[in-house]
């Protein structure tokens, strides 16, 4: 089913999750096992993420076996980044011979070392660009897919500012994309600022909230670093008091996560984007105590 007449059609708010495919070393079972205890509590679908490494299991056998075991919905991600317009209708075929219907569109980031993003010759430069080649892919059964693509509560990191940013994101919404999922935060009152923001700039499809409960000590300096957002002082200070007590850290992240997805959903949020990165424990707490 498509992602944006499940999001059309659902009466209530619902989890989804995002999985990236495991390193090497991980059997397809094992990984099924992980993911089984969050089914539950009825996630609509699953997102796969894309990575240029070949170090991990391939997306394809992760989305097969999350499709195959729990007859779910798949998303995979699919990248601007090392791929020709060639390369992502291959990838499309590929999917649509899966009977995938969904795909989330990204440019992903630059390789070390290089100073901005460069596209392979003949690919695209913008994420934008990916969505308008996506929509204009018919395959010989006319399969049409339903786009995803990321926004940012706290400004990607290469915009000079939000407001410059949100246009971005406007063009990608204009170019076809049916909702959009953020980036992971722990404020939700950037997420609803940003939220007003964006229908202020005319985008009025749903943007659903990216949630990952905090769950280490070293994420403090991790998750600014890795994903350019800020950590709340009040989370941060009380993580920092917590010393090297690494189950009452686990907590704190938790009742953090549990209190932002309560708060969530009282302000009406169409869905909350879970994402796993490899923990599905403490994303099994959060579901249990909010859906
Ligand atoms: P874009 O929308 O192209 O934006 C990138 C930058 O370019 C922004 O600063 C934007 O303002 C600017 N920009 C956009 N369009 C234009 C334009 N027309 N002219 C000038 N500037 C423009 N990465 C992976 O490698 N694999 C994944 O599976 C993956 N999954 C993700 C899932 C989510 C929900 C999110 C939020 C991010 C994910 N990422 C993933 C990270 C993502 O690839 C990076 O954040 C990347 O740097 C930007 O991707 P984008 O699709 O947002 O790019």
């Amino acid at each position: 089913m498509k992602i944006c007449d499940i999001l059309s059609g659902s009466a209530k708010p619902f989890p989804s999750l995002e999985i990236v495919p495991p390193l090497n070393g991980m059997t397809v079972d094992e990984l099924v096992s992980r993911v089984e205890p969050l089914m539950e509590f009825g996630p609509k679908y699953v997102n796969v993420t894309r990575h240029r490494d070949d170090l991990r299991m391939s997306q394809k056998t992760v989305c097969g076996a999350l499709m195959d075991r729990f007859g779910i919905n798949v998303v995979p991600h699919i990248l601007c980044a090392g791929a020709t317009g060639d390369d992502i209708r291959g990838e499309l075929d590929a999917f649509k011979e899966m009977g995938i219907e969904n795909v989330l569109a990204l440019r992903g980031d630059c390789l070390s070392g290089e100073k901005r993003f460069v596209p392979v010759p003949g690919g695209y430069a913008h994420a934008s660009d990916l969505v308008r080649g996506i929509r204009e892919y018919r395959s010989s059964e006319g399969t049409v897919y339903s786009i995803g693509v990321a926004g940012y509560p706290e400004k990607h990191f290469e915009a000079p500012n939000l407001r410059t940013d949100i246009e971005n994101l406007r063009k990608k919404v204009d170019a076809g994309a049916d909702y959009v999922i953020t980036q992971l935060f722990f404020d939700n009152a950037l997420y609803y600022s940003f939220v007003d923001k964006c229908r202020q700039a005319g985008i009025d499809v749903p943007i659903i909230p990216g949630i990952k409960p905090f769950s280490s000590a070293n994420q403090l300096n991790l998750l600014p670093q890795t994903f350019s957002i800020d950590i709340p002082y009040d989370l941060s200070s009380e993580v920092t008091r917590a010393g090297e007590d690494r189950e009452r850290i686990y907590r704190i992240g938790l009742e953090w996560c549990i209190m932002q997805c309560r708060d969530l959903l009282s302000h009406g949020v169409p869905a909350i984007h879970f994402y796993t990165m490899g923990r599905t424990g403490n994303v099994g707490e959060v579901l249990k105590a909010c859906f």
